[in-house]
């Protein structure tokens, strides 16, 4: 008998399940795939950790998740900074000076506000309602069509007029020549990888892969007093409301015989042409070098293509879209009924969560549950 079964070995999972062993619990962790780690899953390929379900880039504001990943892992200094190629101009990412610079010619803070000002007006936006709005009045319209409308429409699969404001916003804008994606206090890339830092927290915990806890809900309910439930809440109810709906992707990994295909980590095609929203290049998440410093000769590159979730896929995005986070309120009311379980994590709250966030709302939950 277990105190936990925890569903899942991704973040949520495996922090809910180290605390909790910490704490004097018994704790059973399963997963349906034959690897811990969830989507933060990284695998070694010529020497290069590949980050299997997309770019994990670790980034907070919150000192007690860093204090909290750093005992399990050492993090390196990658700072994440995208380039952006639109029909083969490349732009800086996140939106700064350099952005400025280089689609305006403009040299001065001044004259980069001024234009995006000049755009915002000629666009009469004052209270943006959508993610269309919110981001010409945040950069502009010519940023919007280069840089945005067709990666977002790509990535989501609506019209951006369909989407909500805050996705924008994780976004900063800058007038300042900084190419850092975040604004975060904390960043970094675990050394040797995501799964190692998985395994570190996982240590000691008994884990079983391959098992599919809906599949086999009625034996493995009987196992433990409580679940931690990190799949998807539609999944867990059968879908019986109707599914929720999510974007899913799909990589094609390509091993090529050189050093350097793209000379960064993450190149997005913002035009709507180009099928795959980014191709990532994982050796420049680790300096292009392997463990020991030395410079790796191959190379492992990803295109990433995004697509619309049908049953039978793995779900990454949440869309919180106003149909969709009415269903999800719905669901939640059942969740609340099953006392035994508890729902977490990006699927199991239907919430467009970052890892850092993730962590959080665990150890949130530990200290509810397990602070007696
Ligand atoms: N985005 C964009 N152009 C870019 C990168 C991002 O318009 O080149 C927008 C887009 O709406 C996207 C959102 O910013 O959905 C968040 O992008 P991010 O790359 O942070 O998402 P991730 O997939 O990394 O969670």
């Amino acid at each position: 008998m277990y105190d936990y079964l925890v569903v899942g070995s991704g973040l949520f999972g495996a922090v809910f399940a180290q605390q909790a062993k910490a704490k004097g619990k018994m704790v059973l962790v399963i997963d349906k795939r034959n690897n811990i780690a969830g989507n933060v899953y990284t695998e070694k390929i010529e020497g290069i950790n590949v980050h299997i379900y997309g770019a994990h880039i670790f980034h907070t504001n919150l000192k007690h998740v860093w204090d909290y990943v750093t005992k399990f892992a050492e993090f390196n200094r990658f700072t994440n900074s995208p380039v952006a190629n639109y029909k083969g101009e490349l732009f800086s990412l996140p939106f700064n000076m350099y952005t400025f610079n280089k689609m305006w010619g403009v040299v001065t803070p001044e004259e980069a506000e001024a234009k995006i000002e000049e755009q915002k007006h000629k666009a009469g936006i004052s209270e943006p309602k959508n993610l269309e709005e919110q981001a010409i009045s945040l950069v502009g319209t010519d940023i919007y069509e280069k840089l945005i409308k067709g990666y977002t429409e790509k990535q989501w699969g609506r019209p951006c007029t369909e989407l909500p404001a805050f996705i924008i916003t994780r976004l900063p804008v800058r007038l300042t020549f900084d190419n850092n994606y975040f604004n975060a206090l904390y960043q970094g890339i675990p050394i040797g990888g995501y799964t190692k830092m998985v395994a570190n927290m996982l240590d000691g915990i008994e884990v079983r892969l391959g098992v599919d806890y809906l599949e086999n809900k009625e034996e493995l309910d009987k196992l433990a007093d409580k679940v931690i439930y990190t799949g998807a809440i539609d999944a867990y109810f059968d879908y019986k409301l109707g599914n929720l709906e999510y974007r899913s992707v799909r990589f094609e990994n390509e091993v090529l015989d050189k050093p350097n295909f793209q000379g960064n980590a993450a190149v997005n095609y913002t035009d709507r042409e180009t099928p795959w929203t980014r191709i990532i290049e994982h050796k420049w998440f680790e300096f292009g070098k392997d463990e020991a410093g030395n410079d790796l000769p191959k190379t492992v590159i990803s295109r990433e293509y995004s697509s619309e979730w049908k049953v039978g896929d793995e779900p990454y995005y949440p869309v919180n879209d106003e149909r969709n986070s009415k269903l999800y309120a719905e669901y939640k009311k059942l969740a609340e009924v099953e006392s035994k379980v508890i729902f977490g994590g990006r699927l199991g709250e239907y919430k467009y969560y970052d890892m850092d966030a993730v962590i959080d709302s665990a150890l949130k939950l530990v200290e509810k549950e397990l602070n007696d």
